[in-house]
């Protein structure tokens, strides 16, 4: 188990350390489990992996807005690629949004 610090550091695609300038994206989870915890641990079936998410907080207004998850990625290339396997999964992400779009 990697602790909640080591997976806020890190790039949730490509697990390479994230450099100040965090880019990613928030989406919905329709199989989203509601937790106390910081981040979530989520199962790609599809692409045959599972990555890790931030939970967004109970009342903050991107989970009012429908965004259950924040994925943080180090890169474009990694946010396309975590995009494409997000868009795998049956709709089951079907909201998606880059970071700075998220209110
Ligand atoms: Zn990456």
């Amino acid at each position: 188990m990697k602790t909640d610090e080591r997976i806020a550091g890190e790039c949730c695609w490509c697990e390479r350390d994230l450099s100040a300038t965090i880019q990613g994206i928030g989406a919905s989870d329709t199989e989203a489990i509601l937790s106390q915890g910081t981040f979530h641990e989520v199962h790609l079936p599809k692409s045959e992996r599972s990555i890790n998410a931030a939970m967004t907080k109970p009342g903050s207004v991107a989970l009012t807005e429908g965004y259950h998850l924040m994925f943080a990625t180090c890169s474009e290339a990694c946010t396309q690629e975590l995009k494409k396997a997000l868009s795998l999964e049956n709709g089951r992400f079907e909201k998606q949004s880059n970071l700075n779009a998220i209110p």
